[in-house]
């Protein structure tokens, strides 16, 4: 209903080379010559972060992330054509761009095991109010249509804002964000596709090896916010968690 109206009130043209799209395309938002010139974040890269700088000696990037953090992807560089596409999740609440940007991630992340839950990175209640949506629940929702696999929404929430990141080292940005995350002692939800809240299982029936967990969101540039949401997880009994990212920044001067 939502995705019929959309189309009604946009142009069918690219988001990105704003080239016109064809009928039989204009389900989606970007072209596919948009897409084919999507970088895929390739190996050798480190087998835990996903990072492909070079490195020499123990990994710069994770080695201070908590232990139960196990793996980061990320499907495609944050080139032109990849920001264009983030920029309209965060900032125009497009559901139609967050199911074209999970279309790239399922193709180019290996699908977790069948028993993985998807967690998106929350954003603080006052927010989340104001822009009206989290654009990371919304990734999560179209990549869990994806890849089959329930999407876990109130589990982890947001308990403070953090300054923005942008002009900050890995190591400051640890700190930027620590203790950000809390996770709750109740019920968990998950969200069907009609957008229904379902109450799925207390939060102790998480608490298994089995309940591999894979963090969401929109970007990765250093993974100091999915460390920190990964350490407020590992610390409420969960041991085994992953993340996948539809985007990776280059970060400068970070080798
Ligand atoms: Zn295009
Ligand atoms: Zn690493």
């Amino acid at each position: 209903m939502i995705d019929a109206l959309e189309r009604l009130l946009l142009p069918a043209e690219c988001l990105v080379c704003h080239s016109l799209l064809s009928d039989a395309r204009s389900q989606d938002l970007i072209c596919p010559i948009c897409r084919s010139r999507m970088r895929a974040v390739r190996p050798p890269w480190c087998g835990r972060c996903g990072q492909p700088e070079p490195h020499f000696g123990p990994c710069r990037l994770c080695r201070e992330w908590p232990a139960a953090l196990q793996s980061v992807r990320s499907a495609v560089w944050l080139d032109d054509g990849a920001r264009a596409g983030v920029h309209a999740l965060k900032y125009r609440g497009l559901s139609r761009i967050a199911t074209d940007l999970a279309v790239v991630m399922s193709r180019l992340v290996p699908r977790p095991g069948p028993d993985a839950r998807l967690i998106p990175i929350p954003l603080s209640a006052r927010r989340e109010r104001r822009r009206g949506y989290n654009q990371s629940l919304s990734l999560a929702r179209a990549l869990g249509r994806q890849w089959q696999l329930p999407v876990l929404a109130q589990l982890l929430v947001r308990t403070r804002d953090t300054a923005t990141q942008t002009a900050l080292t890995p190591a400051a940005r640890l700190a930027n964000v620590a203790g950000a995350f809390q996770v709750r002692n109740g019920e968990c939800e998950m969200r069907n596709d009609n957008g229904r809240h379902e109450i799925v299982a207390r939060h102790s029936a998480f608490r298994t090896p089995h309940s591999a967990l894979v963090l969401v969101d929109d970007v990765f540039t250093t993974g100091a916010t999915l460390a920190e949401a990964a350490r407020a997880l590992e610390q409420a009994g969960f041991t085994t968690i992953s993340a996948v990212t539809f985007g990776r920044a280059s970060i400068p001067d970070f080798n």
